[in-house]
C-alpha cells in the first residue's frame, strides 16, 4: 500500500506545486520550496482538504509546502464563510432570532 508520504518521497525532486493558490505571489512562476521536510502531500484542491483529505485519490493529490497549504486552506475557509454569511443574509431572518444577539 502506498502512502502519500511514500509517494512524495518517491517523487523526483519534489517541489511545492503552488502557483499562487496561497494568495502569495510566487515570482518564479511557482513556489520554490523543495526541501522534503518542508513539503507535504495534500489534495490539489484545498477545498477538499477541509472535508476528507484521505478520500481524495492520489492523482488529485499535490505537493505543498506547509506555508502555501496553510494559507490556501485559510483562503478557502474564508470563502466558504463568506458564502455562508451571504446566503444567510439573503434569507429572511426568522423573527424569533431577531434581537437574540
Ligand atoms: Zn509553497
Ligand atoms: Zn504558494
Amino acid at each position: 500500500m502506498s502512502s502519500p508520504l511514500a509517494w512524495l518521497l518517491g517523487k523526483e525532486s519534489p517541489r511545492c506545486g503552488c502557483t499562487g493558490e496561497c494568495g502569495r505571489e510566487h515570482r518564479a512562476g511557482g513556489c520554490t520550496v523543495t526541501h522534503p521536510s518542508e513539503l507535504m502531500v495534500a489534495p490539489l484542491d484545498p477545498a477538499k482538504d477541509a472535508v476528507t483529505p484521505l478520500s481524495v485519490p492520489e492523482s488529485a493529490q499535490g505537493t505543498w509546502c506547509h506555508d502555501c497549504h496553510d494559507l490556501a486552506v485559510r483562503i478557502i475557509h474564508a470563502r466558504i464563510e463568506l458564502r455562508f454569511l451571504e446566503s444567510a443574509s439573503d434569507r429572511r431572518t426568522p423573527s424569533s432570532l431577531k434581537g437574540a444577539a
